[in-house]
């Protein structure tokens, strides 16, 4: 599937909306799913593994969530979900997307129903219009009859105006009807399986059977996203595998209610890396709780970290630095890795576009002799600082060769002076 630059307003975006294209590695052995065009940005097949996010801001304050949306794309997001949960917010809809596109960010956004998703869908074309994609949890569109009514009405508006949609099931949230039915026949089996195991059949025949009835309504196959999100490392990895073998819907991956700071992204980490690692996923996020105050991009850059470590994609120059120990008693290493990694962050929105391939860059910058020259002679450019005891001495290496060795108090100063150059030199003629 061919990516396209232009979005389906005509206008052409920007490096934010270009990054999916621009920065695939090679996958492994991937399973085969159908790709699922979002505006101009593809699901599945075999585009590259794309990474989105969510607003917390209140959608019916048009401004501050067009800001945040800014932000999230920046940073990398390459959809951004904003929550749709009342006439408010679905009367701003087509305002955000305008005035995020007359700021050239051409992020698709996805809409995240609830309960009224039908009504505010029917009420508001604009919002219908605007939305790339619509997110639609079959265990919150309704009881009963009234449930298919108004999941039957928001396929037809989807189909309408030729969006696809997400089917996202969430374990919080489970459609009561499918788990009691399962319980039930389970009970009447001759040998019962675990209720966490009827738990997991529910949610992937809840996905499953949805996405068919939404295909029953008219939806094209290729219109259709998959979800079943859990909060559970073990239980998440089972339903994705299961799923996986059962249907070539793409699938949204991720950890719900992953928590906050390393929890959130260690449990992210452990569990969206094995699926990934076995070629399980089109699309991730990363549900963090942010710390008060703290910034919501982090789980975009947390998102963007998981695939680059496993060599997916790559998106920003990874800086490879030890973790100190008692042969370097001070801080200015860990405060060179620091600085050198938020340099380059800060100049990647200009890299990005004047320097193709420089996300694949390593920049190692190591404690003391003891592993730094050998690590710095691994990277494209790294620095070995002096431990305690030692010469006061920061040889650099650049491509494995040992190039200058810097002294005296502005070591820092000048190394990052040696990234910039080593970046123009190196990637520099490979203009886009
Ligand atoms: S490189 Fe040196 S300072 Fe860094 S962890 Fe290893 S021994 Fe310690």
């Amino acid at each position: 599937m061919p990516f396209r630059r232009t979005g389906s307003n005509g206008i052409e975006y920007s490096a934010i909306t270009r990054m999916q294209s621009q920065n695939h590695m090679p996958d492994r052995k991937r399973h085969q799913t159908v790709p699922v065009q979002v505006d101009h940005v593809t699901i599945g097949g075999d585009a590259p593994i794309v990474v989105q996010s969510m607003t917390n801001t209140d959608t019916a304050r048009c401004e501050s969530t067009v800001q945040q949306v800014a932000k999230l794309a920046r940073a990398g997001s390459e959809l951004v979900r904003i929550t749709v949960n009342n006439a408010e917010a679905a009367s701003q809809v087509a305002g955000i997307r305008k005035q995020l596109d007359r700021m050239g960010i051409g992020t698709p956004l996805v809409g995240d129903f609830h309960f009224n998703g039908h009504k505010l869908l029917t009420d508001y074309p604009g919002c219908a219009a605007a939305l790339a994609k619509y997110r639609i949890n079959p265990g919150n569109v309704g009881r009963g009859h009234k449930g298919d009514e108004q999941f039957a009405a928001m396929i037809g508006i989807a189909r309408k105006h030729g969006k696809p949609v997400r089917i996202g099931v969430n374990w919080g949230s489970l459609d009561q009807r499918m788990l009691t039915r399962l319980m039930d026949e389970n009970a009447r089996l001759p040998d019962p399986r675990q209720p966490r195991e009827v738990m997991h059949e529910a949610l992937i025949r809840s996905a499953l059977e949805s996405a068919a009835h939404a295909e029953q309504l008219g939806l094209p196959h290729d219109r259709i996203v998959i979800s079943c999100k859990m909060s559970g490392v073990q239980d998440l990895i089972t339903v994705y595998r299961e799923l996986a073998n059962r249907c070539d819907y793409p699938l949204h991956l991720g950890l719900t209610e992953a928590g906050m700071g390393s929890k959130g992204i260690v449990a992210s980490s452990a569990a969206l890396a094995i699926l990934l690692q076995e070629g399980i996923g089109d699309t991730i996020r990363i549900s963090l709780t942010p710390e008060p105050g703290g910034c919501r991009t982090r789980e975009v850059t947390v998102a963007q970290e998981i695939l680059q470590s496993l060599e997916l994609r790559a998106f920003t120059p990874m800086v490879v630095a030890c973790p100190g120990c008692g042969r370097t008693a001070s801080t200015f290493f860990q405060q060179l890795a620091g600085d050198i990694q938020q340099h380059i962050r800060e100049q990647m929105p200009v890299w990005r576009n004047r320097y193709p391939g420089v996300e694949k860059m390593n920049v190692a910058v190591m404690g003391c002799v003891v592993n730094g020259p050998g690590e710095s002679k691994h990277a494209d450019i790294g620095i070995s600082l002096p431990g305690t005891g030692e010469t006061p001495v920061a040889p650099v290496y650049v491509d494995g060769e040992k190039t200058v060795t810097l002294k005296g108090d502005s070591i820092a100063a000048e190394f990052q002076q040696l990234v910039d150059r080593y970046v123009a030199s190196r990637y520099g003629s490979k203009q886009r």
